[in-house]
Protein backbone atom coordinates (compact mmCIF):
# COMPACT_ATOMS: atom_id res chain seq x y z
CA UNK A 1 0.00 0.00 0.00
CA UNK A 2 0.96 3.74 -0.82
CA UNK A 3 2.23 5.86 2.29
CA UNK A 4 1.39 8.64 0.51
CA UNK A 5 -1.23 10.85 -1.59
CA UNK A 6 -0.64 8.75 -4.82
CA UNK A 7 -2.89 7.57 -6.68
CA UNK A 8 -4.03 4.06 -6.77
CA UNK A 9 -1.26 1.35 -7.02
CA UNK A 10 -1.27 -1.05 -10.42
CA UNK A 11 -2.15 -4.09 -7.89
CA UNK A 12 -5.57 -4.19 -5.73
CA UNK A 13 -3.92 -3.35 -1.88
CA UNK A 14 -6.79 -3.43 0.60
CA UNK A 15 -7.13 -2.03 3.98
CA UNK A 16 -8.64 -4.06 6.50
CA UNK A 17 -9.25 -2.15 9.53
CA UNK A 18 -9.88 -3.99 12.48
CA UNK A 19 -8.31 -7.19 13.81
CA UNK A 20 -11.05 -9.12 15.64
CA UNK A 21 -13.29 -12.15 14.13
CA UNK A 22 -14.95 -10.00 10.93
CA UNK A 23 -11.70 -8.42 10.14
CA UNK A 24 -10.02 -11.19 10.21
CA UNK A 25 -12.27 -12.88 7.71
CA UNK A 26 -12.71 -10.84 5.47
CA UNK A 27 -8.95 -10.64 4.93
CA UNK A 28 -8.69 -14.34 4.67
CA UNK A 29 -11.47 -14.29 2.08
CA UNK A 30 -9.16 -11.34 0.19
CA UNK A 31 -6.21 -12.99 0.98
CA UNK A 32 -7.30 -16.43 -0.72
CA UNK A 33 -8.13 -14.71 -4.00
CA UNK A 34 -4.79 -13.20 -4.30
CA UNK A 35 -5.44 -9.82 -3.28
CA UNK A 36 -2.80 -7.61 -1.13
CA UNK A 37 -4.45 -6.95 2.35
CA UNK A 38 -2.60 -5.09 5.60
CA UNK A 39 -4.78 -5.13 8.67
CA UNK A 40 -4.73 -2.19 10.63
CA UNK A 41 -5.44 -2.37 14.62
CA UNK A 42 -5.27 0.22 17.34
CA UNK A 43 -3.95 -2.24 19.75
CA UNK A 44 -0.44 -3.90 20.08
CA UNK A 45 -2.07 -7.38 18.73
CA UNK A 46 -5.20 -8.58 16.87
CA UNK A 47 -8.04 -10.43 17.97
CA UNK A 48 -8.21 -9.68 21.97
CA UNK A 49 -11.81 -9.81 22.38
CA UNK A 50 -12.08 -12.90 20.66
CA UNK A 51 -9.26 -14.52 23.24
CA UNK A 52 -11.43 -13.10 25.70
CA UNK A 53 -14.68 -14.70 24.24
CA UNK A 54 -12.19 -17.70 24.59
CA UNK A 55 -12.31 -17.78 28.73
CA UNK A 56 -16.39 -18.09 28.62
CA UNK A 57 -15.12 -21.42 26.03
CA UNK A 58 -15.78 -19.65 22.95
CA UNK A 59 -19.34 -20.74 21.95
CA UNK A 60 -18.37 -20.36 18.38
CA UNK A 61 -22.11 -20.87 17.34
CA UNK A 62 -25.77 -22.65 17.51
CA UNK A 63 -26.84 -25.52 15.71
CA UNK A 64 -30.43 -24.45 15.68
CA UNK A 65 -32.06 -24.82 12.36
CA UNK A 66 -31.59 -21.87 9.63
CA UNK A 67 -34.58 -20.60 10.66
CA UNK A 68 -34.73 -20.44 14.65
CA UNK A 69 -30.81 -19.34 13.92
CA UNK A 70 -31.89 -16.46 11.82
CA UNK A 71 -35.23 -15.44 14.41
CA UNK A 72 -32.23 -14.50 17.06
CA UNK A 73 -31.34 -11.34 14.72
CA UNK A 74 -34.56 -9.81 15.60
CA UNK A 75 -35.09 -6.55 13.47
CA UNK A 76 -31.99 -7.24 11.76
CA UNK A 77 -32.88 -10.89 10.28
CA UNK A 78 -34.02 -9.80 6.81
CA UNK A 79 -30.48 -7.94 6.03
CA UNK A 80 -28.55 -10.49 7.96
CA UNK A 81 -30.43 -13.39 6.14
CA UNK A 82 -28.47 -13.75 2.88
CA UNK A 83 -25.23 -12.94 4.67
CA UNK A 84 -25.64 -16.05 6.99
CA UNK A 85 -27.05 -18.25 4.63
CA UNK A 86 -23.68 -17.74 2.35
CA UNK A 87 -21.62 -18.36 5.27
CA UNK A 88 -23.66 -20.68 7.73
CA UNK A 89 -23.23 -22.13 10.72
CA UNK A 90 -21.76 -25.13 9.17
CA UNK A 91 -19.27 -23.66 6.77
CA UNK A 92 -17.90 -21.92 10.15
CA UNK A 93 -17.50 -25.44 11.76
CA UNK A 94 -15.79 -26.40 8.59
CA UNK A 95 -13.82 -23.75 8.65
CA UNK A 96 -12.46 -24.03 12.24
CA UNK A 97 -11.74 -27.70 11.76
CA UNK A 98 -9.41 -26.76 8.60
CA UNK A 99 -7.80 -25.08 10.99
CA UNK A 100 -7.11 -27.59 12.82
CA UNK A 101 -9.25 -27.34 16.02
CA UNK A 102 -12.15 -30.13 16.28
CA UNK A 103 -15.85 -28.95 17.71
CA UNK A 104 -18.56 -29.96 19.97
CA UNK A 105 -21.82 -29.78 20.34
CA UNK A 106 -22.79 -28.89 23.84
CA UNK A 107 -26.34 -30.25 25.44
CA UNK A 108 -27.66 -26.64 25.08
CA UNK A 109 -26.91 -26.99 21.20
CA UNK A 110 -24.38 -24.44 21.41
CA UNK A 111 -21.19 -25.07 19.51
CA UNK A 112 -17.64 -24.79 21.27
CA UNK A 113 -13.99 -26.00 19.78
CA UNK A 114 -13.18 -28.77 22.30
CA UNK A 115 -10.34 -27.12 23.64
CA UNK A 116 -12.68 -24.48 24.62
CA UNK A 117 -10.06 -21.85 24.37
CA UNK A 118 -9.80 -19.51 21.85
CA UNK A 119 -5.78 -18.99 21.90
CA UNK A 120 -5.13 -22.00 19.69
CA UNK A 121 -7.75 -21.09 17.02
CA UNK A 122 -6.33 -17.95 16.92
CA UNK A 123 -2.55 -18.84 16.75
CA UNK A 124 -3.83 -21.36 13.96
CA UNK A 125 -6.05 -18.42 11.98
CA UNK A 126 -3.09 -15.64 12.48
CA UNK A 127 -0.51 -18.17 10.57
CA UNK A 128 -2.74 -18.98 8.09
CA UNK A 129 -2.91 -15.68 6.97
CA UNK A 130 0.39 -14.41 7.16
CA UNK A 131 1.41 -17.32 5.02
CA UNK A 132 -1.60 -16.31 2.64
CA UNK A 133 0.57 -13.06 2.55
CA UNK A 134 -1.81 -10.87 4.71
CA UNK A 135 -0.14 -7.94 6.51
CA UNK A 136 -0.26 -6.54 10.00
CA UNK A 137 0.17 -3.07 11.58
CA UNK A 138 -0.87 -3.01 14.89
CA UNK A 139 -0.65 0.48 17.39
CA UNK A 140 -2.25 1.95 14.09
CA UNK A 141 -5.60 3.95 15.03
CA UNK A 142 -7.54 5.24 12.36
CA UNK A 143 -8.85 8.76 12.83
CA UNK A 144 -10.90 9.38 9.52
CA UNK A 145 -10.70 9.83 6.10
CA UNK A 146 -8.87 12.98 4.35
CA UNK A 147 -10.77 13.02 1.37
CA UNK A 148 -10.83 9.47 -0.38
CA UNK A 149 -7.39 8.59 1.94
CA UNK A 150 -7.21 6.79 5.62
CA UNK A 151 -5.99 8.44 8.22
CA UNK A 152 -3.80 6.84 11.15
CA UNK A 153 -2.73 8.19 14.31
CA UNK A 154 0.83 5.23 14.54
CA UNK A 155 3.85 5.11 16.83
CA UNK A 156 5.88 6.99 14.48
CA UNK A 157 3.54 9.63 13.99
CA UNK A 158 -0.14 10.14 11.63
CA UNK A 159 0.29 8.82 8.16
CA UNK A 160 -2.61 8.76 5.00
CA UNK A 161 -3.17 5.98 3.05
CA UNK A 162 -4.58 5.86 -0.31
CA UNK A 163 -6.00 1.71 -0.61
CA UNK A 164 -8.04 0.56 -3.49
CA UNK A 165 -10.84 -0.35 -1.05
CA UNK A 166 -11.42 -0.52 2.70
CA UNK A 167 -13.09 -2.80 5.26
CA UNK A 168 -14.36 -1.56 8.40
CA UNK A 169 -14.17 -4.29 10.99
CA UNK A 170 -14.01 -2.07 14.31
CA UNK A 171 -16.33 -3.87 16.41
CA UNK A 172 -18.86 -2.53 19.25
CA UNK A 173 -18.21 -0.18 21.83
CA UNK A 174 -18.17 -2.86 24.85
CA UNK A 175 -15.11 -3.58 26.57
CA UNK A 176 -12.90 -0.64 25.31
CA UNK A 177 -9.64 -2.20 27.06
CA UNK A 178 -9.61 -4.83 24.14
CA UNK A 179 -9.88 -2.46 21.68
CA UNK A 180 -13.22 -1.56 20.27
CA UNK A 181 -14.47 1.58 21.69
CA UNK A 182 -17.18 2.78 19.81
CA UNK A 183 -14.75 6.42 18.76
CA UNK A 184 -15.40 5.37 15.27
CA UNK A 185 -19.18 6.24 15.56
CA UNK A 186 -17.70 10.04 15.29
CA UNK A 187 -15.61 9.58 12.48
CA UNK A 188 -18.09 8.36 9.68
CA UNK A 189 -18.92 11.88 7.99
CA UNK A 190 -22.44 12.06 8.16
CA UNK A 191 -23.22 8.33 8.14
CA UNK A 192 -26.23 7.07 10.09
CA UNK A 193 -25.22 5.15 13.44
CA UNK A 194 -27.82 3.82 15.70
CA UNK A 195 -27.19 4.47 19.18
CA UNK A 196 -24.38 2.06 20.72
CA UNK A 197 -26.08 0.79 23.73
CA UNK A 198 -25.39 -2.38 26.11
CA UNK A 199 -26.38 -5.88 24.80
CA UNK A 200 -25.86 -9.26 27.10
CA UNK A 201 -25.57 -7.16 29.85
CA UNK A 202 -25.87 -7.25 33.58
CA UNK A 203 -28.71 -4.74 35.44
CA UNK A 204 -28.38 -2.92 38.13
CA UNK A 205 -30.04 -3.81 41.59
CA UNK A 206 -30.58 -1.57 44.97
CA UNK A 207 -29.51 -4.73 47.21
CA UNK A 208 -29.32 -4.96 51.07
CA UNK A 209 -26.32 -4.30 52.60
CA UNK A 210 -26.57 -7.54 54.19
CA UNK A 211 -27.60 -9.63 51.27
CA UNK A 212 -24.69 -7.64 49.31
CA UNK A 213 -22.61 -8.14 51.49
CA UNK A 214 -23.61 -12.17 52.41
CA UNK A 215 -24.10 -13.01 48.45
CA UNK A 216 -22.28 -10.96 45.73
CA UNK A 217 -20.50 -13.56 43.33
CA UNK A 218 -23.19 -16.47 44.10
CA UNK A 219 -24.70 -18.01 41.29
CA UNK A 220 -28.39 -18.85 40.93
CA UNK A 221 -28.64 -22.02 39.66
CA UNK A 222 -31.51 -23.96 37.95
CA UNK A 223 -34.03 -20.51 37.58
CA UNK A 224 -36.53 -18.47 35.20
CA UNK A 225 -36.73 -15.37 34.31
CA UNK A 226 -39.48 -13.75 33.28
CA UNK A 227 -39.96 -10.35 31.20
CA UNK A 228 -42.77 -8.82 29.57
CA UNK A 229 -44.27 -12.68 28.95
CA UNK A 230 -40.91 -14.19 27.40
CA UNK A 231 -39.65 -16.74 30.16
CA UNK A 232 -35.93 -17.96 30.50
CA UNK A 233 -34.91 -21.19 32.20
CA UNK A 234 -30.59 -20.57 32.61
CA UNK A 235 -28.40 -19.43 35.42
CA UNK A 236 -27.58 -16.36 36.83
CA UNK A 237 -25.58 -14.33 39.20
CA UNK A 238 -25.66 -11.91 41.93
CA UNK A 239 -23.63 -9.15 41.84
CA UNK A 240 -22.35 -6.26 44.52
CA UNK A 241 -24.47 -3.89 42.51
CA UNK A 242 -26.84 -6.27 40.48
CA UNK A 243 -27.73 -9.07 38.60
CA UNK A 244 -26.09 -10.69 35.80
CA UNK A 245 -25.54 -14.39 33.42
CA UNK A 246 -27.15 -16.25 30.81
CA UNK A 247 -30.49 -16.20 31.78
CA UNK A 248 -30.31 -12.38 31.92
CA UNK A 249 -28.74 -11.41 29.05
CA UNK A 250 -30.92 -13.62 27.26
CA UNK A 251 -34.10 -10.43 28.34
CA UNK A 252 -31.45 -7.66 28.08
CA UNK A 253 -32.55 -6.39 25.14
CA UNK A 254 -36.34 -6.06 26.19
CA UNK A 255 -35.01 -4.66 29.84
CA UNK A 256 -33.27 -2.26 28.69
CA UNK A 257 -35.56 -1.17 26.01
CA UNK A 258 -38.27 -1.13 29.24
CA UNK A 259 -35.89 0.91 31.30
CA UNK A 260 -34.73 3.19 28.43
CA UNK A 261 -39.15 4.18 28.77
CA UNK A 262 -38.07 6.40 32.74
CA UNK A 263 -38.30 4.14 35.58
CA UNK A 264 -37.35 0.95 37.11
CA UNK A 265 -38.52 -2.58 35.47
CA UNK A 266 -39.56 -5.67 37.86
CA UNK A 267 -38.35 -8.72 36.53
CA UNK A 268 -39.44 -12.12 37.98
CA UNK A 269 -37.59 -14.51 39.54
CA UNK A 270 -39.02 -18.19 39.84
CA UNK A 271 -36.55 -19.90 42.19
CA UNK A 272 -38.20 -23.42 41.68
CA UNK A 273 -38.75 -23.71 38.31
CA UNK A 274 -39.04 -27.31 38.33
CA UNK A 275 -42.32 -26.93 41.13
CA UNK A 276 -45.77 -26.30 40.36
CA UNK A 277 -46.67 -23.84 42.76
CA UNK A 278 -49.49 -26.16 44.11
CA UNK A 279 -47.02 -28.44 44.86
CA UNK A 280 -45.09 -26.14 46.52
CA UNK A 281 -47.58 -24.53 48.50
CA UNK A 282 -48.41 -27.89 50.03
CA UNK A 283 -45.22 -28.47 50.89
CA UNK A 284 -44.75 -25.10 52.31
CA UNK A 285 -48.69 -25.27 54.05
CA UNK A 286 -47.11 -27.70 57.06
CA UNK A 287 -46.91 -26.17 60.62
CA UNK A 288 -43.11 -24.33 60.77
CA UNK A 289 -43.61 -24.85 64.86
CA UNK A 290 -40.27 -23.29 66.25
CA UNK A 291 -37.93 -23.90 63.25
CA UNK A 292 -36.62 -20.55 61.41
CA UNK A 293 -38.39 -19.20 58.42
CA UNK A 294 -34.83 -20.03 56.49
CA UNK A 295 -34.74 -23.40 57.50
CA UNK A 296 -38.35 -23.99 56.40
CA UNK A 297 -37.52 -22.68 53.13
CA UNK A 298 -34.18 -24.49 53.15
CA UNK A 299 -35.91 -27.93 54.02
CA UNK A 300 -39.46 -27.81 52.56
CA UNK A 301 -38.63 -25.52 49.29
CA UNK A 302 -35.84 -26.97 48.59
CA UNK A 303 -33.84 -23.16 48.29
CA UNK A 304 -30.44 -22.75 48.19
CA UNK A 305 -29.14 -19.88 50.63
CA UNK A 306 -28.96 -17.39 48.25
CA UNK A 307 -32.44 -18.37 47.26
CA UNK A 308 -33.68 -17.72 51.12
CA UNK A 309 -31.95 -14.43 51.16
CA UNK A 310 -33.75 -13.41 47.95
CA UNK A 311 -37.06 -14.66 49.75
CA UNK A 312 -36.13 -12.61 53.07
CA UNK A 313 -35.10 -9.71 50.55
CA UNK A 314 -38.56 -9.26 49.36
CA UNK A 315 -40.22 -9.57 52.61
CA UNK A 316 -38.22 -6.61 53.75
CA UNK A 317 -38.98 -5.05 50.94
CA UNK A 318 -42.80 -5.46 51.63
CA UNK A 319 -44.11 -8.88 50.28
CA UNK A 320 -46.39 -10.68 52.18
CA UNK A 321 -45.54 -13.73 53.90
CA UNK A 322 -48.88 -15.63 53.67
CA UNK A 323 -48.13 -16.98 50.33
CA UNK A 324 -44.46 -17.97 50.02
CA UNK A 325 -45.06 -20.33 47.01
CA UNK A 326 -46.25 -17.26 45.46
CA UNK A 327 -43.62 -15.41 46.22
CA UNK A 328 -41.28 -17.98 45.49
CA UNK A 329 -42.08 -19.01 41.86
CA UNK A 330 -42.72 -14.96 40.98
CA UNK A 331 -40.17 -13.28 43.19
CA UNK A 332 -39.90 -9.81 42.25
CA UNK A 333 -36.59 -8.09 41.56
CA UNK A 334 -36.36 -4.28 40.83
CA UNK A 335 -34.06 -3.38 38.11
CA UNK A 336 -32.99 0.20 38.12
CA UNK A 337 -30.76 0.56 34.86
CA UNK A 338 -28.57 -1.45 32.61
CA UNK A 339 -24.79 -2.23 33.86
CA UNK A 340 -22.78 0.24 31.26
CA UNK A 341 -21.66 -0.67 28.50
CA UNK A 342 -18.19 -1.45 28.78
CA UNK A 343 -18.79 -4.00 30.96
CA UNK A 344 -21.57 -5.93 28.18
CA UNK A 345 -21.01 -8.87 26.07
CA UNK A 346 -21.70 -7.34 23.21
CA UNK A 347 -23.22 -3.76 21.51
CA UNK A 348 -26.98 -3.60 20.09
CA UNK A 349 -27.06 -0.05 17.50
CA UNK A 350 -24.11 0.41 14.97
CA UNK A 351 -23.98 1.43 10.94
CA UNK A 352 -26.94 1.83 10.01
CA UNK A 353 -28.59 -0.69 7.65
CA UNK A 354 -29.91 1.48 4.95
CA UNK A 355 -26.35 3.08 4.47
CA UNK A 356 -24.95 -0.31 3.10
CA UNK A 357 -25.62 -2.35 0.11
CA UNK A 358 -26.45 -5.74 0.18
CA UNK A 359 -23.01 -6.53 -0.10
CA UNK A 360 -22.24 -4.47 2.73
CA UNK A 361 -20.57 -1.25 0.93
CA UNK A 362 -21.35 2.64 2.20
CA UNK A 363 -23.41 4.28 -0.42
CA UNK A 364 -21.78 7.51 0.68
CA UNK A 365 -18.28 5.95 0.22
CA UNK A 366 -18.11 3.42 -2.76
CA UNK A 367 -14.98 1.04 -1.81
CA UNK A 368 -15.66 1.10 1.82
CA UNK A 369 -17.29 -1.98 3.49
CA UNK A 370 -18.65 -2.09 7.03
CA UNK A 371 -18.37 -5.65 8.58
CA UNK A 372 -19.17 -7.44 12.34
CA UNK A 373 -20.49 -5.96 15.19
CA UNK A 374 -20.17 -2.28 14.10
CA UNK A 375 -23.20 -2.59 11.90
CA UNK A 376 -26.74 -2.30 13.80
CA UNK A 377 -27.44 -6.04 15.08
CA UNK A 378 -27.79 -7.63 18.38
CA UNK A 379 -28.37 -11.40 18.94
CA UNK A 380 -28.40 -12.90 22.51
CA UNK A 381 -25.22 -15.32 23.26
CA UNK A 382 -25.35 -18.77 22.42
CA UNK A 383 -22.79 -18.45 19.33
CA UNK A 384 -24.88 -15.96 17.26
CA UNK A 385 -22.83 -12.60 17.74
CA UNK A 386 -19.33 -15.02 16.54
CA UNK A 387 -21.45 -16.19 13.70
CA UNK A 388 -22.60 -12.78 12.52
CA UNK A 389 -19.14 -11.14 12.97
CA UNK A 390 -17.86 -14.16 10.87
CA UNK A 391 -20.54 -14.13 8.04
CA UNK A 392 -20.49 -10.53 7.43
CA UNK A 393 -16.70 -10.89 7.84
CA UNK A 394 -17.06 -13.06 4.88
CA UNK A 395 -19.23 -11.13 2.87
CA UNK A 396 -17.75 -7.78 3.10
CA UNK A 397 -14.73 -9.74 1.63
CA UNK A 398 -16.92 -11.18 -1.37
CA UNK A 399 -18.18 -7.75 -1.62
CA UNK A 400 -14.84 -6.30 -2.07
CA UNK A 401 -13.78 -8.98 -4.34
CA UNK A 402 -17.10 -7.71 -6.93
CA UNK A 403 -16.27 -4.15 -6.52
CA UNK A 404 -12.49 -4.82 -7.59
CA UNK A 405 -13.62 -6.34 -10.52
CA UNK A 406 -16.08 -3.93 -11.66
CA UNK A 407 -13.91 -1.47 -11.55
CA UNK A 408 -11.49 -3.63 -13.52
CA UNK A 409 -8.70 -3.27 -10.90
CA UNK A 410 -8.72 -7.31 -10.04
CA UNK A 411 -9.03 -10.05 -12.84
CA UNK A 412 -12.67 -11.89 -13.45
C1 LIG B 1 -16.39 -11.40 27.78
C2 LIG B 1 -16.90 -11.68 26.39
C3 LIG B 1 -17.26 -12.99 26.05
C4 LIG B 1 -17.77 -13.25 24.77
N1 LIG B 1 -18.09 -14.54 24.44
C5 LIG B 1 -18.61 -14.82 23.22
C6 LIG B 1 -18.94 -16.15 22.85
O1 LIG B 1 -18.66 -17.11 23.57
N2 LIG B 1 -19.55 -16.34 21.64
C7 LIG B 1 -19.82 -15.30 20.79
O2 LIG B 1 -20.41 -15.54 19.72
N3 LIG B 1 -19.44 -14.05 21.07
C8 LIG B 1 -18.86 -13.78 22.28
N4 LIG B 1 -18.48 -12.50 22.58
C9 LIG B 1 -18.69 -11.43 21.57
C10 LIG B 1 -17.62 -11.48 20.46
O3 LIG B 1 -16.34 -11.57 21.04
C11 LIG B 1 -17.75 -10.20 19.62
O4 LIG B 1 -19.07 -10.14 19.09
C12 LIG B 1 -16.74 -10.19 18.46
O5 LIG B 1 -15.40 -10.21 18.95
C13 LIG B 1 -16.92 -8.94 17.61
O6 LIG B 1 -16.07 -9.08 16.50
P1 LIG B 1 -15.67 -7.82 15.61
O7 LIG B 1 -14.60 -8.31 14.69
O8 LIG B 1 -16.87 -7.19 15.05
O9 LIG B 1 -15.05 -6.77 16.63
P2 LIG B 1 -13.85 -6.89 17.71
O10 LIG B 1 -13.57 -8.30 18.05
O11 LIG B 1 -14.24 -5.97 18.80
O12 LIG B 1 -12.61 -6.32 16.91
C14 LIG B 1 -12.55 -4.97 16.51
C15 LIG B 1 -11.10 -4.58 16.37
O13 LIG B 1 -11.05 -3.24 15.86
C16 LIG B 1 -9.99 -2.56 16.51
N5 LIG B 1 -10.26 -1.11 16.44
C17 LIG B 1 -11.29 -0.44 16.99
N6 LIG B 1 -11.20 0.86 16.69
C18 LIG B 1 -10.09 1.01 15.94
C19 LIG B 1 -9.49 2.12 15.27
N7 LIG B 1 -10.00 3.36 15.34
N8 LIG B 1 -8.36 1.92 14.54
C20 LIG B 1 -7.82 0.67 14.43
N9 LIG B 1 -8.35 -0.40 15.04
C21 LIG B 1 -9.48 -0.26 15.77
C22 LIG B 1 -9.97 -3.11 17.90
O14 LIG B 1 -8.71 -2.94 18.53
C23 LIG B 1 -10.34 -4.58 17.68
O15 LIG B 1 -9.19 -5.39 17.57
C24 LIG B 1 -17.94 -12.20 23.84
C25 LIG B 1 -17.56 -10.91 24.18
C26 LIG B 1 -17.04 -10.64 25.44
C27 LIG B 1 -16.64 -9.23 25.79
Amino acid sequence: MNETESPNPPRPTVAVIGGGPAGLMAAEVLARAGVGVTIFDRMPSLGRKLLMAGRGGLNLTHSDPLDSFLARYGTARARLAPIVAAFPPAALIAWCHGLGQPTFVGSSGRVFPTTMKASPLLRSWLGRLESLGVAARTRWRWIGWDGAALRFETPEGDRSLLPSATVLALGGASWPRLGSDGAWATLLDGIAVAPLRPSNVGFVVGWSEHFRGRFAGVPLKRIALTFAGATVRGEAMVTADGIEGGAVYALSAALRDALAGGGAVTLSLDLRPDLSRTTLAAKLGKPRGSVSLSNFLRKEAGLAPVGVGLVQEALHGGAGKDDLAALIKDLPIRLVAPKSLDRAISTAGGVAWDEVDDRLMLHRRPGVFVAGEMLDWEAPTGGYLLQACLSTGAAAGAGVLGWLREGRAWPT
